[in-house]
């Protein structure tokens, strides 16, 4: 399951106006031999331009699995 999905809104800054805030346009999982990572492509919202990146996995060790 992707921790980036498309259209949600991450909190990066963009390289061409200083906005703080893009929306990712792809996620690809890539995974190497001792974690994973995922290539996202990001537009920003205010200038339109596209950037690509590649983002470490998010670990969230606050996530609550809904087990009794
Ligand atoms: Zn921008």
């Amino acid at each position: 399951m992707n921790n980036y999905q498309v259209g949600q809104l991450i909190q990066k800054r963009c390289t061409s106006c200083y906005n703080n805030q893009v929306a990712v346009l792809k996620v690809d999982r890539k995974d190497f031999n001792e974690k994973s990572a995922f290539f996202i492509w990001t537009q920003c919202p205010e200038c339109g331009m596209n950037h690509s990146e590649l983002m470490p996995e998010k670990m969230d060790n606050n996530d609550k699995r809904s087990t009794s």
